[in-house]
């Protein structure tokens, strides 16, 4: 299977099995917007939890809060949203369908590097062990021509970005000829700014009413309560505030799943510091947090770092961490050293004065800023995409698994009476009663056990838990787990220690 049906394999494995719809599906949808069904909630309350408690527990000087969605329109100009916060967009004239001009260019130059690491790979299977990758690179006509044209669009693109020339951004599209997918020809036109955000009104008439907006970042709801917190919670500097919330952008293009939404989850959490020591706080938190991400189990292969280049006014060092997405290393979460220019934007536009006073500097300061900045959302599907797995078993059947890293389960356990009757019903309802404090349970008496493991299988249960005849005499249970298949007789007074040591969070947390 090529990774992209392996992508729309898993888009309708997630509706199948309840984890995530189409918003509006009896609608026919709308575009970019999705639901968390059953199972998509409860995994996605486990990444947040392990984001909150790894925040808020783990860092005594971390707090939490939560802000309103709707905040007063200046504060969005003070952020440099209303001006600033735009996508530059061209539209193919033959399809009418629209693009993000930046993207275009961007994915024409990653075929280009694909097309270069074909030949390489192509090289080391004709040399083998004596292949010498950078000998290669730098001799291989073929590497060296695609070379040669990537550094000639970087730099075009580079410098348009730069300068922020709409213009050049069309012309580097046309003269790469890169066309629209679907109509297949180069008839763009002009390229144009787009603010992203969504913008409704707020008041009982329509001639008193605001325009105001929904937030397009979480993060401003925590600049602007910086001074509450930070009184209130008598935090010291440095400290950090964390919150999870709901954002909204009018993204232009909106295609891969719940990768790219127009109403979105992030978990931010801005840490205030002294000035000066930004650098070395912004290296903290990015090891903290590929740590978090490595811990989780998915292999550290799977995550790198992409340093920014060019940076944003406000930032003086940035980075993404990007996760191997079905359709290559894609942002996962971004890491911004953003300097003093949020907080003091906001001391500018609202007249008050924003400032920390240092006791052991006896001096006051308007404090840095380091966040770091995840999207729920995306997370769900670095862990969806990565556990779906299809196996072909001994007997030639195929069975579909979600090796969902345990702690993050959606249900942790399903308690299965082998049959309906002769009272195995009864004690499988004792056992699921006794376990459902402690865990997020399913009990199933439907269908074979083999059909049961099945579907326990594709929704990522890392135990299933078989009452027998056997069990109403010696009090033991067999136990089945997900990604072995192995199955074992379990004492049902020892079940819940066994479940704990592999699905409790905390486990995850003391590896921190
Ligand atoms: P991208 O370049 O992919 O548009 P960004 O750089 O604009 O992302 P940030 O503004 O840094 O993203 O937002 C922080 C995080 O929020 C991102 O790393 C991502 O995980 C998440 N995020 C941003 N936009 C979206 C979206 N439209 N849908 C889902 N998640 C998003």
């Amino acid at each position: 299977m090529t990774q992209d049906e392996l992508f729309k394999v898993l888009v309708a494995h997630c509706k199948e099995y309840g984890f995530i719809f189409p918003s509006s599906e009896i609608y026919d949808g709308l575009a970019a917007v999705y639901d968390y069904g059953q199972m998509g909630v409860e995994l996605k309350n486990n990444i947040k939890q392990y984001w909150w408690n790894a925040m808020t527990r783990l860092n005594e000087n971390i707090v939490g809060i939560d802000s309103c969605i709707f905040m007063h329109p200046r504060i969005w100009e003070a952020s440099g949203h209303v001006g600033a916060f735009n996508d530059p967009l061209i539209d193919n004239k033959d399809s009418k369908k629209r693009y993000r001009a930046d993207v275009l260019i961007e994915d024409f130059l990653a075929k280009i590097e694909e097309k270069m690491n074909k030949e390489v790979e192509k090289g080391r299977k004709r040399f083998g062990e004596a292949f010498d990758e950078a000998q290669f690179r730098a001799t291989n006509p073929n590497v060296l021509r695609e070379q040669a044209k990537y550094d000639e669009v970087h730099n075009r693109y580079k410098k348009a970005e730069d300068a922020n020339d709409l213009a050049e951004y069309r012309q580097i599209i046309v003269d790469n000829n890169i066309v629209c997918p679907i109509s297949g020809t180069c008839n763009w036109t002009d390229v144009r700014q787009f603010n992203l955000m969504f913008s409704t009104s707020m008041g009982s008439t329509a001639e008193g009413a605001n325009t105001i907006y929904l937030r397009p970042e979480t993060a401003q709801g925590i600049f602007v309560n910086y001074l509450n917190v930070q009184k209130t919670g008598r935090m010291k500097i440095p400290f950090g505030i964390a919150q999870i919330g709901k954002a909204f952008r009018n993204e232009i293009v909106a295609r891969q799943f719940i990768f790219r939404m127009r109403e979105f989850e992030q978990m931010e959490m801005q840490f205030f510091i002294k000035p000066g020591t930004e650098l070395e706080w912004f290296k903290k938190w990015k090891e903290q947090r590929m740590k978090w991400h490595v811990n989780i189990g998915m292999g550290a292969e799977n995550y790198r770092f992409h340093d920014h280049e060019k940076l944003a006014h406000y930032a003086n060092a940035a980075t993404d961490i990007e996760f191997q997405f079905p359709f290559g290393f894609k942002e996962l979460e971004g890491i911004h050293s953003r300097t003093n220019w949020d907080l003091g934007r906001h001391q500018q536009y609202s007249g008050r004065k924003i400032e920390y006073f240092d006791p052991e500097e006896g001096a006051a300061y308007t404090p840095y800023v380091v966040e770091t900045s995840i999207g729920v959302d995306r997370m769900v599907l670095a862990v969806l995409s990565h556990s779906y797995k299809e196996e072909k078993l001994e007997n030639g059947e195929t069975r579909v698994v979600l090796s969902i890293p345990a702690p993050l389960a959606p249900v942790k356990a399903a308690v299965l009476p082998l049959v309906k009757k002769d009272g195995l019903p009864e004690l499988a309802q004792k056992v699921m009663d006794d376990l459902k404090y402690d865990f997020n349970c399913q009990y199933e008496e439907k269908d074979s056990i083999g059909k049961r493991y099945r579907r326990q299988d594709a929704i990522g249960t890392p135990f299933c838990i078989t009452v027998d005849h056997q069990s109403l005499e010696d009090g033991c249970v067999t136990v089945r787990e997900r990604d072995t298949m192995s199955q074992e007789r379990v004492k049902i007074e020892d079940l819940r220690a066994l479940i704990d040591k592999r699905v409790n969070l905390n486990n995850l947390l003391r590896n921190l």
